[in-house]
Parts: structure tokens; C-alpha cells; sequence
């Protein structure tokens, strides 16, 4: 069992998990299996569980978790950029909480996504590879230059710095801080990656 499975045993008008009959007969997983293995990943994964509910728009609950995680990890280790250590603690505080709700949104990000579905293939990922098409004569398909294959647009760079330019200068947010505030991005992709792992180790027992 992954993450993706895991949608369907949500409840759409409530936060917490149903145990309906149907969505159990088609795992071979009783309600309460599945609500226990979800307690095991999320104590031991909390960020990627709870990032991946809040990505799937499960809770709204979760979507706060997350960020407020993220925040966490990321007060842990922006030390290690001159500019955010020199920040007032206070200050801190602000500006690494707006880059991990930022993060979680451009992360949260699909081509479902109100704007941001990729200009170029209308969020199918995939381009017309004309040099090949030509040179073949057969109509040959290539990744998409634009948004290389994911069929979306991250959330710019731009966008973010204009959300904590009142503490940071431009030269500051291009060394550093923008490497800082991409690597809230890869801690959440890593997370989600943890608590698929997880749920696996803990539902095969059940499969
Ligand atoms: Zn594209």
C-alpha cells in the first residue's frame, strides 16, 4: 500500500478516516488495520504524511501541520546561511515560516493547479520533438522544455522573494537563500518519499 492508495479511505466531509466497507474489501485491509498502520507512519513520518494529506487537499488541518514542520526543520537548519543567521530572531522566525509555506504551496502545486498548468503542453508533460519529426518524417514526442515533463510550473522565484524582501536583499536571496528555500522543497519530496516507505514496511504484515 502507498500514499495514493490511502486517498480513498479519507471521508470527503471530515478530516478523519472512514471505515468503509468498500475501500477495505478491495485491499484485504480491515478499517482498523489501515487506521492503525496511518497512526504508525504518521508518529514516525509526521512531515510526509501530513505533507502528502495537505497536497491531496485531505485536510486542511494537515496543510497548517505541515507547514509548521517544515518550519521547524527549517529554523534547524538556516543557520547555515549568512543571511538568515544574521536575522533578528524574531525576524527569523517570519521569514522561514513564509519560505516553508511557499515551499509546501510550490510543492503542493499540479497541473491541476488554478495557472499553473505548462503553457507550452497544456500539462500533459509531453512537446512535439520537431528536429526529430522532421528529420523522420513520423511525429516523435519529447519532454516538454518548459516544465520538464511534470505538465506544471513551479511557483517563481520571484513570487517568493517578493514575500520576504522586506528582511532580505536581492543579492541575499540569490546566494543562499533561495538554495535555502529549495531545499525546504527537496525535505518535502524526501518526507513524502520516507512515509511511503513506511506505510509500506507497516501495512505488508496485512497483504
Ligand atoms: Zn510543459
Amino acid at each position: 500500500m502507498n500514499l495514493e492508495n490511502t486517498v480513498k479511505f479519507h471521508s470527503p466531509k471530515s478530516p478523519q478516516f472512514t471505515d468503509s466497507p468498500r475501500a477495505t474489501a478491495s485491499e484485504g485491509l480491515t478499517g482498523t488495520d489501515v487506521m492503525g498502520s496511518f497512526g504508525m507512519v504518521q508518529s514516525r513520518s509526521a512531515l510526509g504524511f501530513t505533507a502528502f494529506s495537505g497536497k491531496m487537499d485531505l485536510s486542511e488541518n494537515d496543510k497548517r501541520k505541515a507547514i509548521q514542520l517544515l518550519t521547524q526543520h527549517g529554523l534547524k537548519h538556516c543557520d547555515k546561511v549568512a543571511a538568515l543567521r544574521k536575522l533578528e530572531t524574531k525576524v527569523k522566525g517570519k521569514v522561514v515560516q513564509t519560505l516553508a509555506t511557499f515551499a509546501f504551496a510550490s510543492w503542493s502545486r499540479s497541473a491541476a493547479t488554478p495557472g499553473a498548468r505548462c503553457k507550452d503542453c497544456h500539462g500533459t508533460g509531453r512537446a512535439c520533438d520537431r528536429e526529430k519529426t522532421e528529420e523522420s518524417g513520423v511525429f516523435t514526442e519529447k519532454e516538454c522544455n518548459r516544465c520538464s515533463g511534470v505538465g506544471y510550473s513551479k511557483l517563481p522565484g520571484k513570487s517568493v522573494y517578493r514575500g520576504v524582501a522586506y528582511a532580505l536583499s536581492a543579492d541575499q536571496w540569490k546566494r543562499g537563500v533561495s538554495q535555502f528555500y529549495d531545499s525546504l522543497i527537496s525535505e518535502l519530496d524526501k518526507s513524502e518519499n520516507h512515509a511511503n516507505s513506511m506505510l509500506r514496511i507497516v501495512t505488508t504484515s496485512f497483504e
